[in-house]
């Protein structure tokens, strides 16, 4: 239609962060109309920042942040304080050179792909289910996207397969393979046999490994990055640290590497509101992390309530969600297992909470004790009507 655009862009669709469910089910039972929706569909924190934090925010806005002036480009005070955050958090010696801050992770994603795959020069390999902005920004980049699957019963990654692709992917070549540690949207932490993998890949292939629920998990590979220049892990601001509007992730890898992200990014890429927020976010860090004991308590609970759901199966969870699927037994009265979680999705949003559908399961964040109750009430009436 426009001539003058790359033609695979064509083909793509826009991101949309909270998809419609796959088809209007018919003859859904009838509730009452909600007033507010509980947000367990984006793994976001069900806590906004304290109103201390904020005041303290609005005050900096105010007093120090010039509106007319551009935002600091080196990112020097927020590396700093992260490359703090991280060395306190992982005991290995990382200093500010090794911090790239993003606007979001998925702009450090990009850049990564921009600094490896572009022009032909490279694909990717990824293991899904995963994280679906690996390859929904390779495919604006026209980079291949090269998947291998996942063991149905543990979701640990075919290593097989993902050898041999590694091998037999001319043409180009596999460069960089992404990894989550937990993976999104089925939770679990890499697998012993998967770590060792990527240590042994060979270093003209980049690993990056995303750990944007580390504080969930409180596993991390940063103490390994000093043997292996070509990892790169990913965080973010967007979960734990409750920033999510404020679009802050980092890259942290050897200093090589991020000199390589700070050419590819755009000059000005972090707003001067959200360096400030990241700031007083990690100076806070006790503070809004405190919650995240309970959290998991709660998603203990979750699970065992919901794998007493005969209908159900769940795994086990190193993240902020929980992922479920329907046992083929629950789904007699629908001709498939998307129509019926796509029901299943719909039933709870009349009810008041939003889950997202995915990868043929649904995948549920922990919110506040109020929203997780709602959630499971709610969850054993859609079930009892699918
Ligand atoms: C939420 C999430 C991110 C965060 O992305 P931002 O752009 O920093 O908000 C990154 N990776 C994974 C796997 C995620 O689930």
């Amino acid at each position: 239609m426009l001539k003058f655009i790359r033609p695979e862009l064509a083909q793509l669709v826009a991101y949309a962060p909270h998809p419609e469910g796959a088809s209007a089910p018919d003859t859904l039972p009838d509730f009452a109309p909600v007033a507010t929706l509980d947000q367990l569909n984006a793994n976001e924190s069900p806590y906004d920042l304290p109103l201390v934090l904020k005041q303290k925010l609005a005050w900096a806005y105010q007093q120090e942040l010039a509106t007319n002036r551009y935002p600091d480009s080196g990112h020097a005070a927020l590396k700093q304080a992260i490359a703090d955050y991280v060395r306190q958090s992982s005991g290995a010696a990382i200093t500010a050179e090794q911090i790239s801050v993003g606007n979001g992770s998925d702009e450090l994603i990009r850049s990564l792909l921009i600094a490896t795959c572009l022009g032909g020069q490279g694909a990717i390999l990824v293991a899904d289910p995963t994280f679906v902005m690996y390859r929904i920004l390779a495919e604006t980049l026209g980079i291949p996207v090269v998947a291998v699957g996942r063991s149905e019963t543990t979701f640990a990654m075919d290593l097989t397969a993902a050898q041999s692709a590694l091998v037999q992917t001319q043409a180009p070549p596999i460069r960089v393979v992404f990894v989550v540690h937990p993976n999104s949207p089925t939770a679990n932490l890499l697998t012993e046999a998967e770590i060792t993998w990527l240590r042994q890949l060979p270093e003209h292939i980049l690993v990056v490994i995303d750990e944007a629920y580390f504080e969930f998990s409180q596993h991390t590979l940063v103490s390994e990055l000093a043997q292996h220049p070509n990892w790169v892990i990913l965080r973010t601001f967007s979960k734990a640290l409750r920033l999510a509007s404020h679009r802050v992730g980092y890259a942290i890898a050897a200093a090589p590497l991020t000199v390589i992200l700070e050419k590819v990014r755009l000059p000005y890429n972090l707003p001067a509101a959200s360096q400030a927020a990241a700031l007083v976010a990690l100076q806070h860090r006790e503070q809004l992390l405190s919650v995240i004991p309970s959290m998991l308590t709660a998603r203990s609970q979750i699970l065992a309530t919901l794998a007493h759901h005969p209908q159900l199966q769940v795994w086990p969870s190193a993240a902020n969600f929980v992922y479920l699927r329907l046992r083929p037994e629950a789904l007699v009265s629908q001709t498939s297992a998307d129509g019926a979680l796509a029901r299943l999705t719909e039933l709870l949003k009349r009810q008041g909470t939003l889950v997202r559908q995915i990868s043929g399961g649904l995948r549920v964040t922990i919110g506040t004790p109020e929203e997780n109750q709602r959630f499971l009430e709610r969850l054993a009436i859609a079930l009892a009507h699918l």
